[in-house]
């Protein structure tokens, strides 16, 4: 029997993200929100433990009322059960301060053996949250798994994606992994997975229940700021390299060698 949380996030639809130029913060309102598509290998790798070795499987997502659609999704692919991790004191929250309302979440979620993490969220995309959650819990952390081998006693065995192949290791348990797509391939829900994500009940962790230091949630408890954001302005420069017949073709490569050779990458 294994139990297991895997954090998911909503994220908006890949192709509509847009930001907010003068906060810096993603513009969510009025846009298709989807489960993170990375997440969903963690939910997988957590169905197969679970399929191989029994337990339970708590998915735990903190965001806006609606990331309640997200848990509900996981629910119908197999999960359990779930946490919506939600206040209006949470909004502004980097990384390390979701993490700390995430873990804080955790910690009364009714205990855990193993934290699965997707890769990354397609919308932050710094994949920092996963071990910055193990760093808040105090657990190893391993990510980057393709493959998780056996579980047994308090330690599993894992495999890590590396360069040139996979890295074989151990984690004492609890621990944290963030996995990556070779993990599981993602099932699809099952219409009774569909039911009884629909009838599931869904409790709401807030800052009440919480208790939270003020100082360390919300832009309060963030220690990095989005600073500016802009689109990198890529120039093109053209310089021709002529010839008029073969006897100055040489001359015109060796010439075009010279700039190759010198020239830095044209980027504003
Ligand atoms: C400097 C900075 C300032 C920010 N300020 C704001 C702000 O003012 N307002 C704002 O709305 N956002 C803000 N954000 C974005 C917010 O911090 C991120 O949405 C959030 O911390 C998750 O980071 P990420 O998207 O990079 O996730 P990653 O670290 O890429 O996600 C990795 C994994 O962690 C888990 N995970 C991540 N987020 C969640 C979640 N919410 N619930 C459950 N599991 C999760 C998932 O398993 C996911 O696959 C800011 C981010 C930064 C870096």
């Amino acid at each position: 029997m294994i139990k297991i949380i895997v954090p998911v996030k909503q994220v908006p639809e890949t192709k509509s993200v847009k930001m907010d130029e003068a906060t810096g913060t993603v513009i969510r309102q009025g846009v298709e929100s989807i489960i993170n598509p990375l997440d969903l290998y963690a939910i997988e790798a957590a169905i197969m433990l679970k399929e191989q070795y029994g337990g339970e499987i708590t998915v735990v997502s903190m965001g806006p009322p609606q990331a309640e659609d997200a848990i509900r999704e996981a629910i119908a692919m197999g999960a359990d059960s779930g946490i919506l991790v939600s206040d209006k004191a949470f909004a502004g929250s980097d990384t390390w301060a979701t993490a700390c309302i995430l873990s804080e979440a955790i910690k009364r979620s009714g205990g855990y053996d193993l934290i699965i993490c997707g890769e990354r969220a397609t919308d932050g995309d710094t994949g920092q949250v996963g071990p910055a959650i193990a760093c808040r819990l105090n657990l190893p952390a391993a990510t980057y798994i393709n493959h998780i081998e056996s579980v047994a006693g308090n330690e599993c065995r894992l495999g890590r994606m590396v360069e040139n192949g996979t890295e074989k290791l151990t984690m004492k348990l609890p621990g944290l992994i963030t996995v990556v797509k070779e993990a599981g391939n993602p099932r699809l829900p099952t219409l009774r997975g569909k039911l009884k994500a629909k009838k599931q009940e869904i409790p709401v962790y807030n800052q009440e229940i919480l208790q939270l230091d003020a100082g360390s949630i919300g832009l309060k408890g963030s220690p990095t700021r989005v600073v500016k954001i802009f689109k990198p302005k890529v120039g093109r420069e053209c310089r021709m390299f002529q010839a008029a017949d073969d006897k100055q073709l040489a001359g015109a490569l060796d010439e075009l060698m010279k700039f190759l050779e010198h020239k830095e990458p044209v980027c504003r």
